[in-house]
């Protein structure tokens, strides 16, 4: 079995890592003209990969999110595995709950106040006035949601199909879409990016949450139109956001996020990819996929995640 590793990041530690949890297999990194493998673990590779890489019996990519991947040309017949938890829930739920609570218990403000020596009281947070609505109630979004549900605030959420989660209103589907929006307060992004969730938070849906929401974006950049997002965030009915990706990243030097009051800038870092849980992910489902026992975390392409 030959397994061909193609990411922009330093191979040795992965390749180390693959060699130890799959010692039958010749693992190595991909160049032009590499020998054909069986099994690729990547990261935004190349076309050039897939034109060359004819033998492949399946694809690992090295996160949750396949749009980048979706783009390239990849034979039909090809399974495409994404990554399931693999260390990054934990991770997530972690993200949200600090911007959460460093937005309702007003840490921002205690620092400013600090800078000033002020010593002045809010008043006690009602938990009850920031229902947290997460969109995607998938992999990531329902440990997001009991993380969340553990600090006491009504949660919500949103999926394509209908889910049940306890103690968590699930909606789904366009048609409860404007229910969810108005129920939320703190609007938390984990949806993968598809045709159909592109631009999705613009004008339109923000302006349905509750005043004074709150914006955090740990899903893709391209889910949110930026223009929109600013125009509510300025004229004071939309609270604040905390935003990990963005359209472009790097986030431009000039863009208006990096400078805005109530805009707190993470570099794409939520959820990062963790070296040993995914190498053991990955060998494990390699080893299911030999046995012809079924796998979790295969991309249905006509869906898009
Ligand atoms: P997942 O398990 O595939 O869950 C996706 C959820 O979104 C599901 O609940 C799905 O509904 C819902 N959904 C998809 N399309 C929808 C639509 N059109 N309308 C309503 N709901 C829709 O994905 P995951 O593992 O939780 O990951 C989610 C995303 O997080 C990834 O795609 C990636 O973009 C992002 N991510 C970001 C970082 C970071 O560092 N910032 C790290 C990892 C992942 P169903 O339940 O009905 O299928």
């Amino acid at each position: 079995m030959r397994i061909s590793f193609c990411a922009q990041t330093d191979p040795a530690p992965w390749l180390a890592a693959l060699r130890q949890h799959l010692p039958q297999a010749q693992v190595d990194v991909w160049h032009s003209g590499a020998a054909r493998a069986d099994y690729a673990m990547v990261w935004a590779p190349p076309q050039q990969f897939f034109d060359e890489q004819t033998a492949l019996r399946a694809v690992f990519n090295m996160g949750a999110g396949v749009d980048a991947l979706l783009q390239r040309q990849i034979r039909p017949e090809l399974p495409i595995v994404r990554l399931n938890d693999a260390g990054m829930g934990v991770q997530m739920a972690e993200y949200v709950c600090h911007a959460l609570i460093r937005h309702t218990r007003d840490f921002a403000l205690f620092e400013a106040q600090a800078q000033q020596g002020l010593w002045q009281e809010p008043p006690v947070l009602d938990r009850t006035d920031f229902p947290v609505g997460i969109l995607g109630l998938g992999v990531l979004g329902e440990q997001v949601a009991r993380a969340v549900q553990h600090f006491g605030f009504p949660v919500l959420g949103w999926s394509r199909t209908e889910r049940r989660l306890d103690g968590v209103r699930c909606l789904h589907g366009q048609a409860q879409f404007a229910e969810f929006l108005a129920g939320t307060r703190v609007l938390v992004n984990l949806l993968p990016l598809t045709p159909q969730t592109e631009n999705l938070l613009d004008r339109a849906t923000l302006s349905q949450l509750r005043p004074g929401a709150y914006l955090i974006n740990i899903a893709r950049g391209r889910h949110v139109v930026d223009e929109d997002l600013l125009a509510l965030l300025d004229s004071g009915q939309m609270a604040g956001a905390t935003l990990d990706v963005f359209r472009t990243e790097p986030l431009l030097a000039e863009h208006p996020y990096w400078r805005h009051p109530r805009v707190t800038v993470t570099p794409h870092i939520a959820g990062r990819t963790v070296l040993q849980d995914t190498v053991l992910q990955i060998a494990a489902k390699i080893s299911a996929l030999r046995k012809s026992e079924p796998i979790e975390g295969l991309v249905d392409r006509a869906r898009g995640y």
